[in-house]
């Protein structure tokens, strides 16, 4: 499975989750913020691009 070096993951529950290297495997992700306000903690951003394995 390819993964993007450059994108490190610990989601494994992704379908574009290399599972044993940890890595994404896209070319590009989509990054989002929760809500209209400032982002003030990483628990605010997302990753939008998930898709769940099953
Ligand atoms: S799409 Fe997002 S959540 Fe899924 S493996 Fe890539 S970086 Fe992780």
């Amino acid at each position: 499975m390819k993964m993007n070096m450059s994108i490190e993951c610990l989601v494994t529950e992704c379908k574009y989750n290399n599972g044993t290297e940890k890595y994404c495997t896209l070319n590009r992700i989509k990054i989002i913020k929760h809500g209209e306000g400032l982002a003030t903690s990483n628990e605010i951003t997302d990753c939008a691009s998930f898709e769940c394995k099953n």
